[in-house]
C-alpha cells in the first residue's frame, strides 16, 4: 500500500498562481502569512498528514468507534494523535488570535485542512465541526458564551458537534421538533437528534453541542427555530467542568464508510441549553456555520480524490498485464496502457482544477471580510455565494466518480479491501450527502443564487471568464479557449432559462446537471488559469509546467467538452424528468 504523500508543489502553485496568496498576506491582519511561514506551515502539515494520521486510517476503517455503557472509543490511535494534533497547533490555525488562534488565512488553512481529510477523512470531522461551532459562536454569541467556550475550542481541549438533523426532519429543517423551555437564564431542551458527528467520544474532555431546537410559542417552520449552546458537562464560573449535563449518545450508526468517525443518536433531555443569538433566529446562525461547513465538505471531494489517485498511480506502475500495443514484447506495467492513462489522467485533471477552485473560494472568502473595499467585499462575497453550492456538490460528487476510477485501475484487487482503494469510495460516499444533498446545493444554487437575483453575479463571473479566453493565445492552447468558450456559452444559455422559466418545478428538474455544468466550466476556467500561468513559468521548472499545460488540454478534451449537452439536459429535459405518473414507474 503506498503512503499519503501531500502534492505540495500542485498546492504551491494553486495557493501562489491562482488564488493571489501574496494579495491575501496583504489583507490587515494577514501579515504573518509570509511565503517563509505558509512554506513551514505546508511541510509540517504535510509531514503530521503521513506520519501519524495517515498510518491510522486504515486501522481506524477496520476497527471503527465503539459504544459502551455511554461511552463511545475512538479507534486505537486516535486519542493520541489529536493529543499530538491539539498540542502541534493545528486546530488553532484558522482562528482568531483573540482566541488563541493563530488568525491565518482562510486560504492558508484550506490546503492543510486538505492534507488531513486526504490522510484520514474520519480523523478530519472532529475538527472540522469544532471549526464549524467556533465560527457560529464567534458571529453570535454573546460576550459570555464566548469567554467560556471559544479559547478551549480553539486550543482543541474542548470539540465541536453541530445538531441540526432529526428523524423526520432531514433536509427540511421546518420539522425540527426538539423543545427549549426559557428557565432563568438558561433553557432547557429536550428531544432526539440523529446522525451526529463527533456527538460522543473521547478525543477531549468536553463536547459543545451545537443544537436546533424551537421554544414553545415559536412560529410554525424555519422561522420558528432557535440555536442553543448545549456541553456535554456544564461549565462552572471557573471554567472547570461541572455536572454532566442531559445530553447522551444513544447509539451509534453502522455505516457505508467513515467508520472510525462516530455518527451519534443523541438524547436531549431536559439540558441546560443557552441561547445563541436571539429567539427564532437559529437557522440563520446555523447557515453561518453550514457555508464554512459546506466549503469544508466540498474540500472533503478534493482530498479524497487526490488520495485515490495516488493510489492507483502507485498501483497502476507496479500491477505487471498485457504487452505494449505497439512494441510488444514482455509483460508491462499497467500504467503503459492508453485507457489505465486515461482512468489518471480523468483523476489527475479532475482533481487539480478542484483543488485550484476550491482554493480560490478560500481567497474569495478572505477577500470577503478584509479587502479595504466594502464595495470589493461585497463583490468577493457575492462570487462565494455562488461557488459554496457548486465546491459543495461538483467537488464531491467528482470525488465519488475519481475514487470509484481508483478502484476500475486496481481491477479485482480494487474492490476487495486489502489495498485500500474500497475504502476511499466508501468514505467519499457520505459527501454527496451530509451538510445538504447534491439536490439540496443545486436547488441553492438555481433558486437563491441564480433565479433570486436575476443572473447577475453569475453573469458578471461569466464575463471574467470570456476575457481570460482571449488571454488563450498560444497555438497549444486553442482547443481548450475552444472548450471554455462553449462552456461559458452553455453556462450563460442556462442562466438565461433559469432567470426567464416560471416554473420552478422546470428549473429545479435540471438543478443537478446545471450544477454539474458549473462546476466543469469553473475547473475549467481555473485549468486555463494554470496552462496560461505554466507557460510563464516553463523555464523555471520545465517537467512540472509541461504536465500542467497537458493536463488542463486533457481536461478541455475530456471533461469541458461535456458542457453543451448537459446545457441541452438542463434547457430541454425538464418535461422529461416529470413525464411518468408515479404509477408508470414500474410495469410489473
Ligand atoms: C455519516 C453522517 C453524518 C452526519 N452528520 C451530521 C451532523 O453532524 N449533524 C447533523 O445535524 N446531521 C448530520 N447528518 C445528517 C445529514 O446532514 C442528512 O442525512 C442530510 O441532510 C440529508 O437528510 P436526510 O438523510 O433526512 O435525507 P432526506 O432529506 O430524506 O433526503 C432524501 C432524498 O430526497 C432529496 N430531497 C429531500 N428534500 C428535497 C427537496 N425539497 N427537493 C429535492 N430533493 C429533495 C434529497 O436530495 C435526497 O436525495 C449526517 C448524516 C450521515 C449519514
Amino acid at each position: 500500500m503506498s503512503a499519503y504523500a501531500a502534492p505540495l508543489k500542485d498546492m504551491r502553485f494553486a495557493l501562489n498562481e491562482l488564488a493571489g496568496l501574496s494579495q491575501v498576506a496583504q489583507l490587515p491582519g494577514y501579515e504573518e502569512a509570509t511565503p517563509d511561514t505558509v512554506d513551514a506551515i505546508l511541510e509540517e502539515a504535510a509531514r503530521f498528514a503521513a506520519e501519524v494520521l495517515d498510518p491510522l486510517n486504515r486501522t481506524g476503517d477496520q476497527e471503527g468507534s465503539k459504544l459502551a455503557d455511554g461511552k463511545v472509543r475512538t479507534p486505537q490511535g486516535f486519542r493520541e494523535a489529536y493529543r499530538k494534533f491539539a498540542e502541534g497547533g493545528w486546530n488553532a490555525l484558522p482562528f482568531e488570535p483573540r482566541w488563541g488562534g493563530q488568525g491565518l488565512p482562510k486560504l492558508v488553512a484550506t490546503p492543510v485542512d486538505e492534507m488531513w481529510t486526504s490522510a484520514n477523512m474520519s480523523f478530519s470531522l472532529c475538527p472540522l465541526l469544532t471549526q464549524g461551532a467556533v465560527h457560529a459562536l464567534s458571529l453570535r454569541g454573546s460576550e459570555a458564551l464566548q469567554k467560556t467556550y471559544i479559547a478551549k475550542m480553539v486550543a482543541g481541549e474542548w470539540a465541536g458537534t453541530m445538531n441540526l438533523t432529526e428523524p423526520q426532519a432531514g433536509s427540511d429543517l421546518a420539522l425540527v421538533k426538539t423543545r427549549a423551555v426559557r428557565e432563568k437564564a438558561h433553557y432547557r431542551i429536550s428531544g432526539q437528534k440523529i446522525f451526529i458527528t463527533y456527538g460522543e467520544h473521547d478525543l477531549t474532555e468536553q463536547i459543545v453541542h451545537l443544537v436546533l431546537a424551537r421554544t414553545p410559542e415559536a412560529p410554525e417552520g424555519v422561522k420558528g427555530i432557535s440555536l442553543f449552546v448545549v456541553p456535554k458537562y456544564l461549565v462552572k464560573p471557573d471554567g472547570s467542568l461541572g455536572e454532566r449535563n442531559g445530553a447522551r449518545c444513544v447509539s451509534l450508526e453502522h455505516k457505508l464508510g467513515i467508520h472510525a468517525s462516530p455518527t451519534a443518536v443523541m438524547i436531549y433531555d431536559n439540558a441546560v441549553g443557552y441561547l445563541v443569538g436571539q429567539e427564532n433566529q437559529g437557522l440563520e446562525t446555523m447557515f453561518i456555520m453550514m457555508n464554512a461547513a459546506r466549503f469544508g465538505v466540498g474540500l472533503e471531494g478534493v482530498a479524497i480524490a487526490e488520495r485515490a489517485f495516488q493510489r492507483a498511480l502507485a498501483f497502476s506502475k507496479e500491477r505487471l498485464q498485457g504487452r505494449d500495443l505497439v512494441a510488444g514484447g514482455k509483460t508491462v506495467p499497467i500504467i503503459r496502457h492508453p485507457d489505465v492513462r486515461r482512468m489518471l489522467m480523468l483523476m489527475k485533471s479532475q482533481t487539480e482544477a478542484m483543488r485550484a477552485l476550491a482554493y480560490v473560494v478560500a481567497a474569495a472568502l478572505d477577500f470577503s471580510q478584509k479587502d479595504d473595499s466594502k464595495e470589493r467585499q461585497k463583490q468577493h462575497q457575492s462570487f462565494v455565494d455562488l461557488m459554496i453550492p457548486v465546491v459543495k456538490g461538483w467537488c464531491t460528487e467528482t470525488g465519488i466518480e475519481v475514487a470509484s476510477l481508483g478502484v476500475q485501475v486496481h481491477g479485482g484487487m480494487g474492490f476487495v479491501e486489502e489495498t485500500g482503494a474500497a475504502q476511499y469510495l466508501r468514505d467519499a460516499r457520505i459527501t454527496t450527502i451530509y451538510e445538504g444533498t447534491t439536490g439540496i446545493q443545486a436547488m441553492d444554487l438555481v433558486g437563491r443564487k441564480i433565479a433570486r437575483e436575476g443572473g447577475a453575479t453569475a453573469k458578471a463571473w461569466l464575463a471574467s471568464v470570456r476575457q481570460l479566453e482571449a488571454e488563450l493565445q498560444s497555438p497549444a492552447l486553442q482547443g481548450l479557449r475552444r472548450q471554455l468558450a462553449n462552456g461559458t456559452q452553455a453556462v450563460s444559455d442556462c442562466v438565461d432559462f433559469i432567470v426567464a422559466e416560471k416554473n420552478p418545478m422546470s428549473a429545479f428538474a435540471g438543478a443537478v446537471p446545471f450544477l454539474k455544468l458549473m462546476g466543469i466550466v469553473a475547473g475549467g476556467w481555473q485549468m486555463a488559469r494554470a496552462a496560461l500561468a505554466a507557460e510563464k513559468n516553463l523555464s523555471k521548472d520545465d517537467s512540472f509546467y509541461r504536465a500542467k499545460i497537458a493536463t488542463a488540454r486533457f481536461y478541455g478534451d475530456h471533461v469541458l467538452v461535456q458542457a453543451p449537452g448537459l446545457r441541452d439536459t438542463v434547457v430541454q429535459g425538464g418535461a422529461g424528468v416529470m413525464a411518468l405518473t408515479e404509477e408508470q414507474f414500474l410495469a410489473t
